[in-house]
């Protein structure tokens, strides 16, 4: 067997390849000192016989939960789907995946959503006259008259996260299906951590969490673009959307009350206190989360005295799906805004 690597978006440590018995020993990679959550590969079995992968240091990830092991996604022919669960195997601190005899095809935690991705998703939508894009230093989308109130959007701070890129796809569906840019003005960032991305990292570049970056002197340059871009429109909704690597549910958490308990399918908990994460944060995910330094949204909210929402979707959950949620969500957020 022959696993591939080297690629956008893919992301596996291989430990040793035994050609005899056909199984490949694989890791989770390292970011920031711990094992990370995502990971992606392609896997060639040419053999004619059943092969396995191990992927090891599964305990060890800084995301490890025992509900929270999920079943892969593996891809073959243009199209993802989960892993049969009778194909997967967990047992002490590996995850192991049978391979089918002459069988290809990608494996992925979440569907893999690239650059590459976004690019061909803006070709099937750039003939509208009313959107702009823009080749910045991260991708931006316009949709829509910045005299109208301006809707900011972005994804993707933690590369891992793959599936809120698609949501925003299905966001700016429904904007562009709905005529949502009728009345608001849409400024789209699908990608804002556009190396992560590229080179399959999960929360982290270089040792930086970019999501806890915003009040830094110094964030990323990607972070100082996204303020500058901030700073030239009148925000009404700042939306930022995630992945949660724990929660079986997806949430949303926001200020304000032009709301009662969900909007679509996404339900709205209550604004965690910095106390209460960092409890939850401690229990639950092992680390210690940076509670002095803000996030995006409450970098946002305090600066620009806006609506500032964090959209937090199950790792859990699958693309198609997480499209459906970002169309019905956003036309659910304009309508009931009017
Ligand atoms: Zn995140």
């Amino acid at each position: 067997m022959k696993i591939i690597a080297d690629y956008d978006g893919s992301s596996i440590d291989i430990l040793k390849n035994n050609q005899e018995a056909n199984s490949i020993e694989l890791s989770l990679k390292k970011e920031n000192g711990k094992y990370s959550q995502y990971y992606n590969f392609i896997i060639e079995n040419n053999e004619s016989k059943e092969g396995s992968i191990f992927i090891h240091n599964i305990k060890l990830s800084k995301y490890y939960d025992k509900d929270s092991i999920y079943l892969p996604y593996f891809k073959t022919n243009q199209k993802w789907e989960r892993i049969k669960k009778e194909q997967f195997n967990v047992s002490g601190d590996k995850l192991q995946i049978r391979i089918a005899p002459m069988q290809k095809g990608e494996i992925s935690l979440v569907p893999r959503y690239t650059q590459e991705d976004l690019n061909k998703f803006i070709q099937t939508i750039k003939q509208h006259s009313f959107i702009k894009i823009k080749e910045d230093i991260v991708t931006k989308i316009e949709i829509g008259e910045q005299t109208n109130p301006s809707i900011f959007i972005i994804g993707r701070q933690h590369p891992g996260e793959t599936l809120s890129s698609f949501f925003i796809e299905g966001m700016i569906n429904s904007i562009i299906e709905n005529k949502l840019y009728e009345k608001y003005h849409f400024i789209l960032y699908p990608i804002v951590n556009t190396i992560g991305v590229k080179t399959g990292c999960h929360r982290y570049v270089n040792g930086i969490d970019f999501n806890r970056s915003w009040s830094n002197k110094n964030p990323p340059k990607e972070i100082k673009y996204l303020k500058e871009e901030l700073s030239a429109y009148n925000i009404k909704y700042f939306i930022d959307v995630h992945n949660d690597e724990i929660t079986p549910i997806d949430y949303i958490r926001a200020n304000g009350n032009f709301y009662k308990n969900q909007i679509a399918d996404l339900k709205i908990l209550k604004s965690m206190s910095p106390v209460y994460r960092l409890i939850r944060g401690i229990i639950k995910q092992g680390k210690i989360v940076d509670v002095h330094s803000k996030t995006a949204r409450e970098y946002v909210r305090k600066k620009y005295k806006c609506t500032s929402i964090l959209i937090e979707l199950s790792m859990n959950s699958e693309d198609v799906l997480c499209k459906n949620k970002g169309y019905n969500f956003i036309k659910e957020l304009c309508d009931k805004s009017r």
